[in-house]
């Protein structure tokens, strides 16, 4: 509950314009990403037609969020510019894959829409020789066991 409580927190600073936005992901990256996601999970889900504006933004405590009902995916300013790695291309694709879930099954449980970004991120860290970046234990921490 407390992280629930967070993440509503942040996205009103969001929504209210108290964190600073500090500019849009390249519109190629985030097709790349969304194509990368799309290829991992295509057993289960129909790659979305349009693709989410990614922002650069001041975010507390996040390297990335999504929030259902939107276009529009966060990344943690800090993932951009020269610190662009294997990294923040997991974080974008990790949040992209949320993006995914929702325009396929809007209200898909918070566990279930976890599963997949991980599936997508952790496969993609994998194919590049990060298996430190993996997480297949999140499972606790999300309270979805
Ligand atoms: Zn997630």
């Amino acid at each position: 509950m407390r992280a629930l409580l967070l993440s509503l927190l942040a996205a009103s600073q969001l929504a209210s314009g108290a964190a600073t936005v500090y500019g849009q992901i390249n519109r190629q990256e985030v097709e790349w990403a969304l194509s990368i996601a799309c290829a991992v999970l295509d057993d289960t889900y129909d790659c979305p037609s349009r693709v989410p504006v990614a922002l650069a933004a001041e975010m507390d405590g996040y390297w990335g969020l999504y929030y259902s009902g939107t276009d529009i995916v966060w990344i943690n300013e800090k993932l951009v510019g020269p610190h662009w790695d294997t990294f923040a291309k997991q974080v974008l694709i990790h949040e992209l894959a949320h993006y995914i879930v929702d325009v396929n099954e809007p209200g898909t449980s918070k566990c279930d829409s976890e599963a997949a970004a991980r599936r997508a991120g952790n496969a993609y860290a994998a194919s590049n020789n990060r298996g430190d970046l993996t997480d297949y234990h999140w499972q606790e921490r999300y309270k979805c066991e």
